[in-house]
């Protein structure tokens, strides 16, 4: 049956373009890295923090300086021994607060210190993680736009091949086939392998089998009710 040889062409195209396709939209509906997202915002949280305690130091190194030139200057006025025993307890009382305010700014700039210790490394570690996440990420891109180009390629070659292929077939079978590729999931022919019927697997009855091999007809599985074909001669 030569137009059941065109049929079955004909649908061996459109189940290849309709899994090419599959394939396709699922490509390109693939999201790159979310880790790499979150680890951006990590890097960028760190790296302000890293800046912001960086301006602090330096505030707080600048504030101890000026309090250091107090307490020299305060020093060395008492030193000279100028002014009386009340005026000499006020210097002592300033430069007790003065030194005591120091100490509090050593201490703060002490515990940024630690911090900044820990954070460097912090800092070193996100950033290597950015970097390798953004290459892997350029190359899981670079396969993934030639896998889209290659398939839609492939989509291409097969549509050009499916026209004639179409046409050839009968008007008849056209209708039919259209209406089978909602009902019968595409498949209007069936090809026969191992005296099964290649759509709905049934065991085929030896009468069929038997016409099947000796004339040439046109028979419906009388399960799935595809049409059985031999395959090429
Ligand atoms: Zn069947």
């Amino acid at each position: 049956m030569e137009s059941l040889d065109r049929l079955f062409k004909l649908q061996t195209i459109d189940l290849e373009l309709q899994v090419k396709q599959e394939q396709l939209k699922r490509l390109m509906a693939e999201h790159p890295d979310p880790g790499l997202e979150e680890a951006q915002a990590c890097l960028s949280n760190k790296e302000g923090e890293l800046q912001l305690l960086r301006r602090d130091m330096k505030d707080r190194e600048l504030e101890i300086e000026t309090y250091s030139e107090k307490i020299r200057k305060l020093t060395r006025e008492m030193n000279a021994g100028r002014g009386g025993a009340k005026e000499l307890m006020e210097k002592q009382s300033e430069l007790d607060s003065l030194k005591h305010r120091k100490g509090e700014l050593e201490d703060r700039l002490l515990e940024m210190m630690e911090r900044m210790e820990a954070l460097v490394p912090e800092v070193t570690v996100v950033q290597h993680d950015v970097r390798q996440r953004q290459q892997d990420q350029s190359l899981q891109q670079d396969g993934r736009q030639q896998e889209i180009a290659l398939l839609k390629d492939e989509i291409a070659k097969l549509q050009e091949r499916r026209e004639p292929a179409a046409a050839s077939v009968s008007q008849e079978f056209l209708v039919q086939y259209e209406d089978a590729r909602i009902l019968l999931l595409g498949k209007l022919v069936a090809l026969v392998q191992r005296d099964r019927c290649g759509g709905c697997g049934i065991q085929l009855a030896s009468r069929i089998l038997y016409v099947l091999r000796t004339e040439d007809p046109l028979l419906q599985c009388e399960n799935c009710g595809r049409y059985l074909y031999k395959g090429c001669p």
